[in-house]
């Protein structure tokens, strides 16, 4: 399967591996958007949010708790970070393997494209 993040997960492209065990890995974005900025991916390829199966949940949820961990171990877990899933186009996926972003080590605007909107939401 052509997936960049199953590539990352078989050693085949290299990447900064900050978290992983059995089910999810985790790596820093090339990209950052925060002082830390990390994507916590599964091990099983998914494609998008709504490619989540009833036995994916408790994936999805390690997933979550992984976040915590991370957050815990960089040591911003209790001033704060944000998560975020994208889906699709609209939501700005560019990769289609699900990935939870992590982005934390600085106080966070919200809502986070407010200074780009041209128009009034409604
Ligand atoms: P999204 O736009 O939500 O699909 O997020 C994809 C993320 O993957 C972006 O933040 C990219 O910067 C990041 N990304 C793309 N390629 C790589 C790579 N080879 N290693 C680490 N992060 C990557
Ligand atoms: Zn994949």
């Amino acid at each position: 399967m052509d997936c960049l993040f199953c590539k990352i997960i078989n050693k085949e492209i290299p990447a900064d591996i900050i978290y992983e065990d059995d089910h999810v890995i985790a790596f820093n974005d090339i990209n950052p958007q925060a002082p830390t900025h990390a994507l916590i991916i599964p091990r099983k390829h998914i494609s998008t949010l709504n490619d989540i199966k009833d036995e994916d949940t408790a994936l999805v949820g390690h997933m979550i708790q992984t976040a915590g961990k991370i957050a815990k171990q960089l040591g911003f877990d209790e001033t704060g970070y944000r998560t975020v899933f994208n889906c699709n186009e609209h939501g700005g996926q560019t990769v289609y393997h699900i990935h939870l972003h992590i982005l934390g080590g600085k106080p966070l605007g919200w809502p986070p494209y407010q200074e780009t909107l041209k128009t009034p939401i409604n």
